[in-house]
């Protein structure tokens, strides 16, 4: 309880307070939420992220608890394809029977699970595990792919980790040279403005590469704006400038990395003069940046979403993973290279196994040992676990195909509006035999569902976060969830207890199902009932506990000894400190917050370079589609928008999409301010108000991607996908664009 409610001073009954989380970014900025008589107000609290500030989400993220739009009882789709209100018992018996009905047919792996990087770990976790023991498919994967799975591989690949940060937020604010790539965080992530501004108080120098001037670029000392999909290419110019000029930290080089060699000889090609016709990015302002980061005490060079969501995006964070290892920083003092993650529990969520290839500890599923150690963990034999499955977007694209999943379970997560190429992605949703959405809004993907099932909100439950420095948080219940509203754990448990055949456990009693019809779509036709030649999974029910105190603990066993080891971080140890950062091996022992301070989890201890080259784009402009189109975000809308443009502040502030425009293209097209302008490209259009600005590229249009239907963003973006990382190709593509 904190001193605000203990001084309160009223007739009712006390107000309740906890100290929380947002349910949104990964800065998981620190709140307080108070329910005075069922009014839920947010107060931000003092946490070394945020430092006291939240933006306009985190301020309006207690209006959704209430929201008339809120599930509060499951709905199935009847024979007509109406969307009715139907009793939890109904709704799981119908899942449970769809899916074993489905493996019987067609295999285990005919069934997938789509989670999503705001999951907290327990949940996450608990996705894994279901969908390898409950249901032992491989086809497991989640929406955190398109967002920092890029910069994970190459993470892994250099430093033999993938932390997004490697050390605190607050040594950004004691870092000479900042250089952000492709992140706008005065518009995602406001309060970590307060660290920049820490840092240019006390005379560093802020250089921000964007090819939009942000609201983040307008505040730097300088910024670089190169084409859309040339990021590696000038940080390939900028280590060639770095040697050139003798900035190259060479006793750092030789002493802790390797692979310097093959580096040197493909940067030697990247003549600033050829980067800047490739780039659009003045020699000048290379060389500028080059010295400032060579020449400071300490410096940064951190990675977001423009930079990572490519086809090459791998190679290009390995290109700044390459210039931050040529200039001696990541290990030393208020210096290195992180990556800005994304999602609430984007980190956490790949950590524990919800991605295809990964078990708890962000083990490799194909590895022995890992299995061994998991399946012990688990109860269950090694043999019995399956192997890797394949990335978000190919499991969604292989939907209902002859050799695809024919059913779906989605936590977390709105791919109708969130997916690249999103009507293909549609389709083949809506190709499935059977497709069950777990949320507590209906969200775009929840209408073309046979199962909807109404889960709490973050308000609502417990559990642990681990934000984008890799430190784990605790979220705190506020309140239980109302009638009818079921936790992810629960509906997992109930789910694996009768896909063994079990007794169902006792669950919270629900209120009476309303029974007015909401949406209608064709329906769906019952899945085949074939030859029984897979055998029934075999879980037991108590397998998969409802209290996530109880999950997590088990999670702990799990990870312990894996990369991201957890073994030592207990709910009560994140209570007594701001969260613990992991790895944390030991109960006793200490936590990490900075890594590589004297050597890299690599075999031989070293950071390791990989030589990249640049490359085009995967789809080139030509004369049909003769833009570069890009999408991003605004500051009051979140992912797909199901939460946030709910949320009446939010929705004034940014009630629908647009396209960005720089007026002299706009003169070209003959578009005025307000025009609704068509964005096609070879997969789709999108269409919405013209937006213009000088700040954009001549040759570039840029949309956010919150909205659903016409000003769908993902309508248009590319489903190529980075060979590495199996990140698709967001933030670039060919289209053209017309007055509509
Ligand atoms: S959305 Fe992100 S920046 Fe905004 S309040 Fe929430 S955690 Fe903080």
């Amino acid at each position: 309880m904190t001193d605000g409610a203990r001084a309160a001073t009223r007739t009712g009954p006390p107000p309740r307070e906890t100290e929380t989380h947002c349910p949104y970014c990964a800065l998981q900025c620190g709140m307080i939420l108070r329910d005075t008589d069922g009014r839920i107000e947010v107060r931000p609290r003092e946490f070394p992220t945020n430092r006291g500030g939240l933006c306009q989400k985190g301020w309006t993220a207690a209006e959704l608890l209430d929201h008339p739009d809120r599930l509060t009882t499951p709905l199935v789709r009847d024979p007509s394809g109406t969307l009715r209100p139907a009793s939890w018992d109904v709704a799981l018996d119908r899942i449970a029977d769809g899916l074993r009905t489905i493996q019987r047919a067609h295999g285990r792996d005919a069934v997938a699970v789509f989670g999503g990087g705001g999951l907290t770990n327990e949940k996450a976790y608990a996705l894994g595990k279901f969908a390898r023991v409950a249901l032992r498919t491989r086809h497991i994967d989640y929406n955190g792919r398109w967002c920092m799975s890029s910069a994970a591989a190459a993470g892994l690949r250099a430093f033999g980790v993938d932390r997004g940060l490697p050390f605190p937020l607050t040594d950004l604010g004691r870092t000479g040279t900042l250089l952000l790539v492709g992140a706008n965080p005065a518009e995602t992530m406001p309060p970590l403005m307060r660290h920049v501004t820490d840092q240019r108080a006390r005379g560093g120098r802020l250089i921000v590469v964007d090819p939009r001037l942000t609201a983040t670029a307008r505040q730097a000392d300088l910024h670089l704006q190169p084409l859309p999909g040339t990021d590696l290419a000038v940080a390939n110019a900028l280590l060639h400038i770095a040697l050139t000029e003798g900035l190259i930290d060479r006793e750092y080089v030789a002493t802790r990395t390797e692979g310097f060699d093959a580096v040197r000889r493909t940067v030697a090609g990247y003549w600033p003069a050829e980067v800047e016709r490739l780039s659009g990015v003045p020699v000048a302002d290379l060389e500028a940046t080059a010295r400032a980061l060579g020449t400071a005490d300490s410096a940064m060079i951190l990675t977001a979403r423009g930079a990572e969501q490519h086809a090459k995006g791998v190679d290009t964070v390995s290109a700044y993973v390459n210039l931050a290892l040529a200039l001696g920083l990541p290990g030393r003092p208020h210096s290195g290279y992180g990556c800005l993650t994304g999602q609430g529990n984007g980190q956490g969520g790949r950590e524990h196994g919800q991605k295809s290839d990964q078990l708890p500890g962000y083990r490799k599923i194909d590895d022995p040992a890992a299995r061994a150690h998991v399946a012990g963990v688990w109860g269950v034999d090694p043999a019995e676990l399956p192997g890797p499955g394949v990335p978000a977007y190919q499991l969604l694209d292989s939907l209902g195909t002859p050799d695809g999943p024919r059913a779906l379970l989605v936590f977390g997560s709105n791919p109708v509006v969130s997916a690249p190429r999103a009507a293909r992605v549609e389709s083949r949703l809506r190709g499935l035999d059977l497709l069950v959405v777990a949320d507590f809004l209906r969200s775009e993907t929840a209408e073309l569902a046979d199962v909807v099932l109404p889960v709490a909100q973050w308000a609502e439950e417990d559990g642990t976060m681990t934000n984008l420095e890799g430190r784990v948080l605790r979220r705190r219940a506020l309140r239980p969830p109302p009638p009818g509203v079921r936790t992810d754990l629960t509906v997992l448990a109930e789910l694996a207890a009768r896909l063994d055949d079990a007794p169902v456990p006792a669950t919270t009693p629900d209120g009476p199902a309303p029974t007015t019809p909401t949406t209608t779509r064709p329906a769906v036709p019952a899945p085949r009932t074939p030859p029984d030649h897979v055998p029934a999974p075999r879980t037991a029910p108590d397998r998969f506990p409802t209290d996530p105190r109880v999950v997590f603990a088990e999670l702990r066993r799990a990870s312990a000894g894996g990369v991201a080891d957890y073994a030592g971080v207990s709910w009560d140890r994140i209570e007594s400190a701001d969260g613990v950062f992991w790895p944390c091996p030991d109960p006793d022992g200490p936590d990490s917050p900075r890594l590589f301070a004297d050597t890299f989890p690599t075999p031989s201890g070293r950071a390791r370079f990989h030589a990249v080259q640049h490359r085009p784009a995967a789809e080139e402009v030509c004369a049909d589609y003769p833009l570069h189109f890009t999408t991003g975000r605004v500051l009051a809308q979140y992912q797909s928008g199901a939460q946030t443009r709910r949320v009446a502040a939010l929705h004034r502030a940014a009630p629908h999409g647009f396209v960005e425009l720089h007026p002299d293209l706009a003169d070209r097209l003959g578009v005025a301010e307000g025009d609704e302008v068509r964005v096609a490209s070879r997969r789709g259009e999108l269409r919405a108000p013209a937006r213009l600005s000088p700040t954009i590229r001549p040759d570039t249009v840029f949309a956010p991607f919150h909205w659903p239907g016409a000003a769908r963003a993902n309508s248009v973006t590319n489903d190529a996908l980075d060979p590495v990382s199996g990140m698709p190709e967001f933030k670039i593509c060919a289209v053209r664009v017309e007055r509509a």
